[in-house]
Protein backbone atom coordinates (compact mmCIF):
# COMPACT_ATOMS: atom_id res chain seq x y z
CA UNK A 1 0.00 0.00 0.00
CA UNK A 2 1.38 3.58 0.52
CA UNK A 3 0.21 7.23 0.13
CA UNK A 4 -0.40 7.67 -3.46
CA UNK A 5 0.46 10.82 -4.62
CA UNK A 6 3.35 11.38 -2.06
CA UNK A 7 5.80 11.32 -4.57
CA UNK A 8 3.91 12.56 -7.36
CA UNK A 9 6.16 13.56 -10.49
CA UNK A 10 9.42 13.29 -8.34
CA UNK A 11 12.09 11.33 -9.98
CA UNK A 12 13.88 9.12 -8.37
CA UNK A 13 17.01 6.86 -9.19
CA UNK A 14 17.26 3.39 -7.42
CA UNK A 15 20.44 1.58 -7.87
CA UNK A 16 20.28 -2.16 -7.30
CA UNK A 17 16.82 -1.88 -9.03
CA UNK A 18 16.81 -5.43 -10.37
CA UNK A 19 17.30 -6.85 -7.04
CA UNK A 20 15.48 -7.90 -4.40
CA UNK A 21 15.05 -4.97 -2.51
CA UNK A 22 15.65 -2.54 -5.16
CA UNK A 23 12.91 -4.08 -7.24
CA UNK A 24 10.76 -3.67 -4.39
CA UNK A 25 11.74 0.13 -3.96
CA UNK A 26 11.00 0.80 -7.63
CA UNK A 27 7.64 -0.71 -7.25
CA UNK A 28 6.50 1.22 -4.07
CA UNK A 29 8.00 4.64 -5.48
CA UNK A 30 6.30 4.35 -8.68
CA UNK A 31 2.90 3.35 -6.86
CA UNK A 32 3.60 6.81 -5.19
CA UNK A 33 3.77 8.58 -8.41
CA UNK A 34 7.54 9.08 -8.96
CA UNK A 35 9.29 8.78 -11.95
CA UNK A 36 11.90 5.80 -11.85
CA UNK A 37 15.17 5.52 -13.13
CA UNK A 38 15.82 1.78 -12.55
CA UNK A 39 19.66 1.22 -12.34
CA UNK A 40 21.51 -2.37 -12.05
CA UNK A 41 24.54 -3.89 -13.00
CA UNK A 42 22.35 -5.83 -15.17
CA UNK A 43 20.70 -3.50 -17.55
CA UNK A 44 18.22 -6.22 -18.92
CA UNK A 45 17.11 -6.85 -14.86
CA UNK A 46 16.65 -3.40 -14.74
CA UNK A 47 14.76 -3.51 -17.64
CA UNK A 48 12.42 -5.88 -16.55
CA UNK A 49 11.60 -4.12 -13.54
CA UNK A 50 11.01 -1.34 -15.36
CA UNK A 51 8.42 -2.51 -17.73
CA UNK A 52 6.48 -3.31 -14.14
CA UNK A 53 6.16 -0.75 -12.63
CA UNK A 54 2.66 1.03 -12.64
CA UNK A 55 2.67 4.00 -15.36
CA UNK A 56 5.25 2.01 -17.13
CA UNK A 57 6.13 4.55 -19.84
CA UNK A 58 7.18 7.32 -17.61
CA UNK A 59 10.15 4.90 -16.24
CA UNK A 60 14.21 4.11 -18.04
CA UNK A 61 16.14 1.49 -17.32
CA UNK A 62 19.89 1.69 -17.01
CA UNK A 63 23.12 -0.58 -17.06
CA UNK A 64 26.19 0.71 -14.86
CA UNK A 65 28.70 -0.52 -11.89
CA UNK A 66 27.78 1.48 -9.19
CA UNK A 67 31.51 0.90 -8.52
CA UNK A 68 32.92 2.71 -11.29
CA UNK A 69 33.46 6.75 -11.35
CA UNK A 70 33.08 7.06 -15.24
CA UNK A 71 29.66 4.34 -14.62
CA UNK A 72 28.29 6.34 -11.93
CA UNK A 73 29.23 10.07 -13.86
CA UNK A 74 27.74 8.32 -17.27
CA UNK A 75 24.57 6.98 -15.32
CA UNK A 76 23.65 10.45 -13.76
CA UNK A 77 23.80 12.09 -16.85
CA UNK A 78 22.29 9.45 -18.66
CA UNK A 79 19.65 9.61 -16.35
CA UNK A 80 19.71 13.40 -16.41
CA UNK A 81 19.52 13.81 -20.43
CA UNK A 82 16.59 11.23 -20.26
CA UNK A 83 14.49 12.79 -17.82
CA UNK A 84 15.57 16.68 -18.17
CA UNK A 85 16.16 17.16 -14.67
CA UNK A 86 18.55 15.02 -11.90
CA UNK A 87 16.99 12.65 -9.19
CA UNK A 88 15.91 14.16 -6.09
CA UNK A 89 15.48 10.61 -5.05
CA UNK A 90 18.35 8.17 -4.75
CA UNK A 91 17.77 4.97 -3.29
CA UNK A 92 21.54 3.53 -3.67
CA UNK A 93 20.56 -0.60 -2.87
CA UNK A 94 23.30 -2.19 -5.45
CA UNK A 95 25.05 -4.52 -2.98
CA UNK A 96 26.86 -8.10 -2.52
CA UNK A 97 28.16 -10.51 -0.46
CA UNK A 98 31.23 -12.69 -0.58
CA UNK A 99 30.77 -14.54 2.85
CA UNK A 100 33.83 -16.39 4.52
CA UNK A 101 34.92 -17.02 7.71
CA UNK A 102 37.56 -14.40 8.91
CA UNK A 103 40.51 -16.74 8.63
CA UNK A 104 39.77 -17.54 5.50
CA UNK A 105 38.77 -14.58 4.30
CA UNK A 106 40.56 -13.34 0.91
CA UNK A 107 41.71 -10.47 -0.08
CA UNK A 108 39.71 -10.22 -2.78
CA UNK A 109 36.75 -10.85 -1.67
CA UNK A 110 36.99 -8.31 0.91
CA UNK A 111 37.64 -5.72 -1.58
CA UNK A 112 34.72 -6.51 -3.66
CA UNK A 113 32.32 -6.38 -1.11
CA UNK A 114 34.22 -3.05 0.15
CA UNK A 115 34.41 -1.59 -3.50
CA UNK A 116 30.66 -2.49 -3.83
CA UNK A 117 28.51 -1.45 -0.47
CA UNK A 118 30.96 0.97 0.29
CA UNK A 119 32.83 2.90 -2.54
CA UNK A 120 29.32 2.35 -4.71
CA UNK A 121 27.25 4.27 -1.82
CA UNK A 122 30.05 6.79 -1.91
CA UNK A 123 30.30 7.39 -5.74
CA UNK A 124 26.42 7.50 -6.26
CA UNK A 125 25.33 9.62 -3.12
CA UNK A 126 28.26 11.54 -4.68
CA UNK A 127 27.33 11.98 -8.64
CA UNK A 128 23.32 12.59 -7.38
CA UNK A 129 24.49 15.12 -4.97
CA UNK A 130 26.85 17.49 -7.18
CA UNK A 131 24.04 16.71 -10.04
CA UNK A 132 21.79 18.37 -8.07
CA UNK A 133 23.94 20.79 -6.32
CA UNK A 134 24.67 22.17 -9.78
CA UNK A 135 21.50 22.22 -11.15
CA UNK A 136 20.73 24.54 -8.71
CA UNK A 137 17.80 21.81 -7.83
CA UNK A 138 15.67 22.69 -4.15
CA UNK A 139 16.37 19.99 -1.76
CA UNK A 140 16.61 16.28 -2.65
CA UNK A 141 16.23 12.69 -0.53
CA UNK A 142 19.27 10.42 -0.35
CA UNK A 143 18.75 6.80 1.07
CA UNK A 144 21.48 4.44 1.68
CA UNK A 145 21.07 0.44 2.45
CA UNK A 146 23.30 -0.03 5.38
CA UNK A 147 22.15 -3.57 7.38
CA UNK A 148 22.15 -4.32 10.91
CA UNK A 149 25.32 -6.52 10.31
CA UNK A 150 26.96 -3.21 10.27
CA UNK A 151 26.17 -2.74 13.80
CA UNK A 152 26.24 -6.30 15.60
CA UNK A 153 28.98 -8.45 13.43
CA UNK A 154 27.64 -11.32 11.80
CA UNK A 155 29.40 -14.97 11.56
CA UNK A 156 31.16 -15.21 8.32
CA UNK A 157 30.43 -11.57 7.01
CA UNK A 158 33.69 -9.40 8.23
CA UNK A 159 33.76 -7.61 4.88
CA UNK A 160 29.86 -6.73 4.41
CA UNK A 161 29.97 -5.85 8.08
CA UNK A 162 32.38 -3.25 7.65
CA UNK A 163 31.12 -2.06 4.70
CA UNK A 164 27.70 -1.65 6.36
CA UNK A 165 29.29 0.30 9.25
CA UNK A 166 31.03 2.50 6.57
CA UNK A 167 27.58 3.25 4.52
CA UNK A 168 26.73 4.21 8.24
CA UNK A 169 29.51 7.06 8.51
CA UNK A 170 28.99 7.77 5.32
CA UNK A 171 25.31 8.74 5.21
CA UNK A 172 26.13 10.76 8.28
CA UNK A 173 28.59 12.52 7.08
CA UNK A 174 26.73 13.63 4.05
CA UNK A 175 23.97 14.22 6.10
CA UNK A 176 25.84 16.75 7.44
CA UNK A 177 27.51 18.32 4.21
CA UNK A 178 24.49 18.53 2.21
CA UNK A 179 22.15 19.90 4.67
CA UNK A 180 22.87 23.32 3.43
CA UNK A 181 21.59 22.22 0.19
CA UNK A 182 18.75 21.08 1.53
CA UNK A 183 19.58 17.76 0.82
CA UNK A 184 18.71 14.96 3.11
CA UNK A 185 20.85 11.41 3.21
CA UNK A 186 19.50 8.22 6.01
CA UNK A 187 20.05 4.94 5.88
CA UNK A 188 18.23 1.99 6.07
CA UNK A 189 19.67 -0.89 8.16
CA UNK A 190 17.78 -3.89 6.81
CA UNK A 191 17.59 -7.15 9.44
CA UNK A 192 17.35 -10.32 7.26
CA UNK A 193 14.96 -10.00 4.28
CA UNK A 194 14.03 -12.72 1.68
CA UNK A 195 15.49 -12.21 -1.47
CA UNK A 196 18.26 -13.32 -3.74
CA UNK A 197 21.11 -12.27 -1.19
CA UNK A 198 19.54 -14.26 1.43
CA UNK A 199 18.98 -17.22 -1.06
CA UNK A 200 22.18 -18.09 -0.70
CA UNK A 201 22.06 -18.06 3.38
CA UNK A 202 21.73 -21.74 4.37
CA UNK A 203 18.10 -22.58 5.90
CA UNK A 204 19.05 -23.43 8.27
CA UNK A 205 21.06 -20.34 9.10
CA UNK A 206 17.77 -18.08 8.15
CA UNK A 207 15.45 -20.01 10.30
CA UNK A 208 17.95 -19.70 12.97
CA UNK A 209 17.47 -16.09 13.07
CA UNK A 210 14.29 -15.86 12.00
CA UNK A 211 13.04 -17.20 15.34
CA UNK A 212 15.10 -14.69 17.45
CA UNK A 213 13.08 -11.86 15.29
CA UNK A 214 10.47 -10.37 18.22
CA UNK A 215 7.72 -9.76 15.14
CA UNK A 216 8.07 -13.37 14.56
CA UNK A 217 9.53 -13.02 10.69
CA UNK A 218 11.85 -12.40 8.26
CA UNK A 219 11.67 -9.48 6.46
CA UNK A 220 10.37 -8.74 3.26
CA UNK A 221 11.41 -6.44 0.48
CA UNK A 222 8.30 -4.39 0.64
CA UNK A 223 9.22 -4.19 4.60
CA UNK A 224 12.27 -2.37 3.51
CA UNK A 225 10.57 -0.41 0.85
CA UNK A 226 7.81 1.07 2.91
CA UNK A 227 10.41 3.02 4.55
CA UNK A 228 12.52 3.74 1.96
CA UNK A 229 9.63 5.78 0.58
CA UNK A 230 9.46 7.34 3.85
CA UNK A 231 12.66 8.55 3.83
CA UNK A 232 12.17 9.79 0.19
CA UNK A 233 9.14 11.29 0.75
CA UNK A 234 8.37 14.71 2.40
CA UNK A 235 6.76 13.24 5.44
CA UNK A 236 10.34 12.70 6.60
CA UNK A 237 11.69 16.34 6.03
CA UNK A 238 12.86 16.90 9.31
CA UNK A 239 14.65 13.95 9.28
CA UNK A 240 18.36 13.53 8.29
CA UNK A 241 21.69 11.61 9.60
CA UNK A 242 19.44 8.76 11.21
CA UNK A 243 19.98 5.09 10.46
CA UNK A 244 16.61 3.10 10.68
CA UNK A 245 16.06 -0.46 11.83
CA UNK A 246 13.98 -2.65 9.58
CA UNK A 247 14.21 -5.72 11.60
CA UNK A 248 11.12 -6.85 13.26
CA UNK A 249 12.88 -6.19 16.27
CA UNK A 250 15.99 -8.93 15.81
CA UNK A 251 19.09 -7.30 17.98
CA UNK A 252 17.18 -4.17 19.56
P1 LIG B 1 19.90 -8.69 -4.38
O1 LIG B 1 18.55 -9.19 -4.71
O2 LIG B 1 21.09 -9.54 -4.66
O3 LIG B 1 20.06 -7.26 -5.08
C1 LIG B 1 21.29 -6.59 -5.17
C2 LIG B 1 21.33 -5.93 -6.51
O4 LIG B 1 22.53 -5.15 -6.60
C3 LIG B 1 21.35 -6.93 -7.64
O5 LIG B 1 20.33 -6.61 -8.56
C4 LIG B 1 22.72 -6.75 -8.25
O6 LIG B 1 22.66 -6.88 -9.66
C5 LIG B 1 23.05 -5.30 -7.90
N1 LIG B 1 24.48 -5.08 -7.95
C6 LIG B 1 25.45 -5.85 -7.42
N2 LIG B 1 26.65 -5.33 -7.69
C7 LIG B 1 26.42 -4.22 -8.43
C8 LIG B 1 27.27 -3.25 -9.02
N3 LIG B 1 28.62 -3.31 -8.89
N4 LIG B 1 26.70 -2.24 -9.72
C9 LIG B 1 25.37 -2.17 -9.85
N5 LIG B 1 24.52 -3.04 -9.31
C10 LIG B 1 25.04 -4.07 -8.61
O7 LIG B 1 20.00 -8.36 -2.83
P2 LIG B 1 19.02 -7.54 -1.86
O8 LIG B 1 18.81 -8.40 -0.69
O9 LIG B 1 17.88 -6.98 -2.59
O10 LIG B 1 20.01 -6.38 -1.39
C11 LIG B 1 19.76 -5.00 -1.64
C12 LIG B 1 20.56 -4.19 -0.62
O11 LIG B 1 20.06 -4.49 0.69
C13 LIG B 1 22.05 -4.53 -0.60
O12 LIG B 1 22.79 -3.36 -0.37
C14 LIG B 1 22.16 -5.45 0.59
O13 LIG B 1 23.45 -5.46 1.13
C15 LIG B 1 21.15 -4.82 1.52
N6 LIG B 1 20.68 -5.71 2.58
C16 LIG B 1 20.03 -6.85 2.30
C17 LIG B 1 19.59 -7.66 3.35
C18 LIG B 1 18.86 -8.94 3.12
O14 LIG B 1 18.62 -9.66 4.09
N7 LIG B 1 18.47 -9.27 1.91
C19 LIG B 1 19.86 -7.28 4.66
C20 LIG B 1 20.53 -6.09 4.92
C21 LIG B 1 20.94 -5.31 3.88
P3 LIG B 1 23.73 -7.69 -10.51
O15 LIG B 1 24.44 -8.62 -9.56
O16 LIG B 1 22.93 -8.35 -11.53
O17 LIG B 1 24.63 -6.62 -11.04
Amino acid sequence: MGSAGRLSAVLALVTGGGGGIGGAVCARLAREGARVAVADGDAAAAAAVASRLARAGEHAAFGADVASAPAVAHLVADVQAHFGAPPAVCVACAGVTRDAFLLRLSEGDFDEVLRVNLKGTFLVTQAVARALVEAGAPGGSVVTVGSVVGKVGNLGQANYAAAKAGVEGLTRTCAKELARFGIRCNAVLPGFVATPMTAKVPPKVLQKFADQVPLGRLGEPQDVADVCAFLASPESSYITGASVEVTGGLFM
